[in-house]
């Protein structure tokens, strides 16, 4: 349940609540925002009970008590009191009214080609810089990713451009090097129910990207988002990145009506990936302008200086030299579903 605090409640009746849910097993979860402090009472069934028999509306400073009837308790829409999350992550901001382009290589190859793509895509107004350093390949036999030493170059990249990076962590026993470089960890789709990398990336604290798996529904998306915000870490982006159909003319089927549905039934922001959707450059700029103006909070984007040489992924890749109009037009149809222009934001930031 959601317990909603009146907009003057002081500290201490703040903390009686939590005491009290505390006091029978609960897990309080408070969110103090600009204008009303709300604290969300989690547990299994058991604890629910008990907790709603402690009659929390009555202790001094609380305005009233809201069931949380979904089965994702904390990523619920109704956990916010209805108003979606804004995450600023490494200055750049996502959710409401904030709009984020993502853009940068399928993997960090080298330091040119990482340090190139930082400088074109963060002139054209991105927000944030993607790459990957450790590649889930389908093939054991392809590029694994340069790992460390990508790790290193996408600090670089930082250092150089400003951008925040968002970077993916396979593997629990890579977190601590990623910790050092990310400023968003990716969970790739392959690992959407990796339950104990969940859970470690909820204790570790970084804002996470999780893709929606191959084949997971909405719920069950939302549901691995959960394991995240339960360890007590808030940041969490969901990501559609286009999932399994009979479908065999694309390489995945971009479900872009997940997007408003996703809207009802959470406050996280929600981000598009065009780029594994598609597989196919040309089919990139349109899906992303479909995506903005159906209300996406962001796009990660793939983008590369010289595709054709790309080890991964370079056939789905935005050349540099169309970016700087991709993004215009991006930042056109975001302003079409309400946004804020996030290259006039840019613009004011440099
Ligand atoms: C990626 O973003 O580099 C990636 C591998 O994506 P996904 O996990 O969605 O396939
Ligand atoms: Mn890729």
């Amino acid at each position: 349940m959601l317990v909603v605090m009146s907009p003057g409640a002081t500290e201490e009746e703040v903390q009686a609540v939590i005491d009290r849910i505390e006091s029978v097993g609960g897990t309080a979860h408070p969110s103090r925002g600009a204008e009303l402090t709300l604290i969300g009472a989690i547990g299994d069934a058991d604890t629910e009970l008990r907790v709603s028999e402690l009659e929390l509306g009555a202790l001094a400073g609380v305005s009233k008590i809201v069931p949380i009837l979904k089965p994702y308790k904390l990523a619920a829409l109704e956990s916010r009191h209805g108003i979606p999350s804004v995450f600023d992550i490494g200055g750049a901001k996502i959710g409401g009214d904030n709009f984020a382009l993502i853009a940068g290589p399928c993997t960090v190859e080298s330091r040119d080609q990482l340090l190139d793509t930082a400088a074109l895509v963060k002139s054209c107004g991105a927000s944030m810089l993607r790459g990957g350093a450790y590649k889930p390949r389908t093939s054991p036999y392809s590029f694994q990713g340069l790992g460390v030493e990508g790790l290193k170059l996408l600090a670089e990249a930082r250092e150089q451009s400003g951008l925040p990076i968002v970077t993916e962590l396979m593997d629990a026993r890579d977190i601590e090097p990623v910790l050092e470089v990310a400023d968003l960890i990716q969970v790739g789709a392959r690992n959407m129910q990796n339950y104990g990398l969940l859970t470690e990336l909820g204790r570790a604290g970084r804002p996470v990207l999780l893709k929606r798996g191959l084949s997971a529904t909405l719920e069950e998306f939302v549901m691995a988002a959960e394991y995240i915000l339960k360890e007590g870490n808030e940041q969490v982006i969901l990501c559609e990145r286009g999932i399994r159909t009979f479908e065999t003319a694309y390489r995945f089927t971009l479900d872009l009506m997940a997007v408003p549905v996703l809207k009802e039934m959470t406050h996280l922001p929600i981000v598009i990936d065009p780029s594994h959707a598609a597989g196919r450059r040309v089919l990139v700029q349109p899906l992303s302008l479909a995506a903005a103006a159906v209300g996406a909070d962001g796009i990660i984007v793939e983008v590369h200086p010289e595709p054709e040489a790309a080890i991964c992924d370079g056939p789905q890749a935005l050349r540099s030299e169309e970016f700087e109009q991709y993004a215009q037009a991006v930042d056109q149809a975001a302003q079409l579903a309400g946004k804020a222009s996030f290259l006039q934001t840019q613009a004011r930031s440099a």
